[in-house]
């Protein structure tokens, strides 16, 4: 329906697995203007009004009527402030996004059958907790339990108390549970009234006690209602043996060739050499990706390597960064490129045609690059951080893939260079690559995971 990173592969694959593991899952998100609401069919199950202090937005609920996604599927269409492309990024992003939560709960009150666990992921569903808690209107719903999941704590939504009013009423001696750092931080606010907080790694909550943008003190005072689940990968999306979206399908028996026909296809369209070893890196570029060191680490490492190496970059965000990628496409043509864009057929091409994947992040809540990487024969280059130190180990140690400490051009140029060494030994790029092929990180051993999470919380029973 909508994607801008990992939490939509999350929310788009667990509901899928929990289904299969015989629990009753709905997934709700606001109605954007997308290619998947466009082409879809869905009928009107509710419609109502928010109220968001003085202003009234209509909402229907619409319900995709084939659920072939593998659950039932529900857009909250606000068409004032959800008939737009993007998920995010927009002036009333508070007004959009808290319309949506108030909406939801709106909805789920007449529904008639309340569900028993609410999962609420990242900050834009944070005030769901509350609301149950504490809404006059929602007494009913306080028999719901609540998780939240974090996806990255970077992002808080904070808002100004001047938006207070929004809110549905509420006794105020409870105002308390809103405020961090003298602003309604709708992230804190998620992980102080969920029953359970989830992180997307173990790795990730660790972090987070030391380093969180401001809460750190509130993650260490939740740990124990709190547990870092490790993503799952679908493997009905994510499979080489069975990728629509590639041009040679392989298994770890026909890799070689398989992967090499989807480089040479890669290589024609990027006017790169597929004879040479392949680096990509597929994200949004920011600095917490690590995105500002791709344009001088690329260069250095095509100039160390005398241009033995192919670079390929794919992702959008800063627009400075942007310009310093495509700006490196006029000095080494025919060994580097980059699409600047969003594009969910050229990453699987890329995850299935390249040699290796560089992940130098300076935050990776889980990062599923890499996991998706290591699926598809692709050696993962990483920053041990999050995740990233949870999912890959360097082949010095026995491991999957190649990592460094620092998120530096310096440490990532060094992990190239032995990235280029381990290529040239074919023997044990192949078991490296074996390896790595083989790792499980399937969502039907994770989801039982969450369903631990949600049986601990209805048997205490605590409100
Ligand atoms: P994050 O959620 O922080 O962006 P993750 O590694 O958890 O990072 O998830 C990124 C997901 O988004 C992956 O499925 C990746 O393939 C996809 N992705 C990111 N940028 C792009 C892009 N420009 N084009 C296509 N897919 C992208």
């Amino acid at each position: 329906m909508a994607k801008v990173g990992g939490l939509a592969d999350v929310v788009g694959a667990l509901p899928k697995y929990q289904t299969n593991a015989g629990h009753q899952v709905r997934v709700i998100v606001p109605c954007y203007d997308t290619k998947f609401k466009k082409e879809n069919d869905f009928e009107c199950v509710h419609w109502g009004n928010v109220q968001l202090g003085n202003f009234n937005f209509p909402f229907k609920v619409l319900k995709e009527t084939t659920n072939k996604l593998g659950y039932e599927l529900y857009l909250i269409e606000i068409e004032e402030l959800f008939g737009k492309p993007n998920v995010y990024g927009y002036e009333d992003d508070i007004e959009r996004f808290l319309s949506f939560q108030i909406a939801t709960l709106d909805w789920i009150t007449v529904r008639g059958e309340a569900p028993t666990i609410i999962n609420c992921h990242d900050h834009h569903t944070g005030l769901i907790p509350f609301m149950i808690k504490y809404g006059y209107k929602y007494e009913s719903l306080r028999n719901i339990r609540t998780v939240i999941t974090i996806h990255n704590g970077l992002y808080q939504g904070c808002i100004g108390f001047d938006k207070l009013h929004y809110l549905p009423e509420f006794d105020l001696i409870h105002v308390g549970f809103l405020e961090w750092n003298h602003s309604l931080n709708s992230l804190a606010v998620g992980v102080k009234c969920a029953h359970a907080a989830t992180t997307v790694s173990p790795g990730y909550l660790n972090e987070i006690n030391i380093s969180a943008n401001g809460l750190e003190d509130l993650f260490k005072s939740v740990r124990s209602k709190s547990k870092g689940i490790l993503n799952g990968i679908d493997f009905e999306v994510w499979d080489s043996h069975n990728d629509p979206m590639i041009d040679k399908k392989y298994s770890d028996k026909t890799f070689k060739a398989g992967k090499q026909k989807n480089k040479e296809r890669l290589c024609e369209q990027f006017q790169l050499d597929p004879a040479k070893p392949l680096f990509s890196f597929i994200g949004r570029l920011f600095e917490e990706k690590g995105g500002d060191l791709l344009p001088q680490a690329s260069a250095l490492a095509l100039s160390e390597n005398f241009e033995n190496i192919n670079i390929l970059i794919l992702g959008s965000g800063n627009t400075e960064i942007e310009k310093q990628l495509i700006q490196l496409r006029n000095e080494h043509k025919g060994n580097y490129n980059v699409f600047i864009g969003y594009n969910e057929e050229l990453a699987h091409l890329i995850y299935a045609g390249s040699d290796f994947i560089l992940m130098p992040s300076r935050v990776e809540p889980c990062g599923l690059n890499q996991m998706y990487a290591l699926r598809y024969g692709t050696v993962p280059i990483v920053r041990r951080t999050g995740g990233l130190r949870d999912t890959v180990i360097d082949f010095g140690d026995n491991g999957n893939g190649i990592c460094h400490d620092q998120a530096s051009v310096e440490d990532m140029c060094y992990s190239i260079n032995r990235a280029v060494k381990l290529y040239d030994d074919k023997i044990n790029f192949s078991k490296i690559i074996k390896k790595g092929m083989a790792t499980d990180h399937s969502w039907e051993r994770v989801c039982q995971e969450y369903i631990e999470i949600y049986n601990l919380i209805i048997e205490k029973n605590e409100i």
